[in-house]
């Protein structure tokens, strides 16, 4: 039984992998069409288990909610146009929160940012 729970919830957390960023009807759609012996109630079970230990986590961008597996720090884009999601690494980012520390007299520790616009495909189809 645990032997079962335990290939369920890894093919919970590959299909996320694989996905890079997914809403959990994309995700059910995703193992429904691949014939994954994985019933509903399993996927979401797994959802709440693979977010308590940290493997995976739920991020928001823009109107959307979705999983993707907890990697390093990084911002995200968003293209307008068909909604693919594109992870942007803070390295090529400049971007200085110092300012914000001495105007607003706070400490900020972390922050994160969505950018959108239109990924290289739709750009080029412009
Ligand atoms: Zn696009
Ligand atoms: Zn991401």
């Amino acid at each position: 039984m645990i032997r079962r729970n335990t290939n369920q919830r890894q093919i919970v957390y590959d299909a996320i992998s694989f996905l890079g960023h997914t809403t959990t009807d994309e995700l059910i759609n995703y193992i429904n069409e691949k014939e994954l012996d994985v019933s509903l109630a399993t996927i979401y079970r797994n959802l709440t288990i693979l977010l308590d230990e940290n493997q995976i986590k739920k991020v928001k961008i823009g109107d959307l909610e979705v999983y993707e597996s907890v990697k390093d720090k990084h911002y995200h884009f968003e293209c307008k146009k068909c909604k693919k999601i594109i992870d942007v690494l803070p390295k090529d980012v400049k971007l200085d929160s110092s300012h914000i520390n001495k105007i607003y007299n706070m400490d900020v520790l972390d922050f994160d940012m969505v950018f959108y616009g239109l990924c290289p495909e739709c750009a080029n189809k412009n």
